[in-house]
C-alpha cells in the first residue's frame, strides 16, 4: 500500500515505520523475522522495536548526572540542550534568521552566547554563589 494524501497522519506514520523496517531489514521476510524476535510470551515488546529505530549516539560522560530520577524531566531536557550547546541563546537565534538585539537577558551588559550565559555572566555567578552558600 502506498501513502495517499487522504490517509490520516496516524496511518501515514504506520506506513512510514513499515517502509523503514523494510529498508533496514531488506525484505518482508526479514521484517517478519525481526518482529517475531520482538515477541515474548505472545506480546510484542515495543522497547525492542523502538530500540531498532531510535538513533544511537555516543554515550557522553554527563548522561547519568542529567538523566536520573532525582532531576525533574523538564530540567533534564534543558540541561541536555545546554550541554549540547543547542539551547536557543540569542546568538543562535540570530544565526537561524531571527534578528534580535543581542544582549544577555540577565545582565544586559554582554552579548548572549552559550559561553556567556552559562559560564561568564556575573548574574549567574552571583546566583551560584548564593546557592552554594
Ligand atoms: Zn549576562
Amino acid at each position: 500500500m502506498d501513502v495517499k494524501s487522504y490517509h490520516s497522519e496516524s496511518w501515514r506514520s504506520i506506513l512510514k515505520v513499515r517502509d523503514e523496517l523494510l529498508e533496514r531489514t531488506g525484505n518482508a521476510a526479514n521484517a517478519r523475522a525481526f518482529l517475531q524476535s520482538c515477541i515474548k510470551q505472545g506480546k510484542l515488546q515495543l522497547s525492542k522495536v523502538y530500540d531498532q529505530f531510535r538513533q544511537k549516539g555516543v554515550k557522553v560522560r554527563w548522561v547519568n548526572a542529567v538523566w536520573n530520577r532525582a532531576v525533574l524531566p523538564k530540567h533534564s531536557s534543558i540541561v541536555n540542550l545546554a550541554m549540547q550547546r543547542k539551547l536557543a541563546t540569542i546568538d543562535q537565534l540570530n544565526s537561524r534568521g531571527l534578528y534580535l538585539v543581542n544582549r544577555c537577558i540577565l545582565c544586559k551588559a554582554a552579548v548572549e552566547t552559550h559561553q556567556h550565559f552559562f559560564f561568564q555572566c556575573p548574574y549567574d555567578a552571583a546566583a551560584w554563589q548564593s546557592i552554594l552558600q
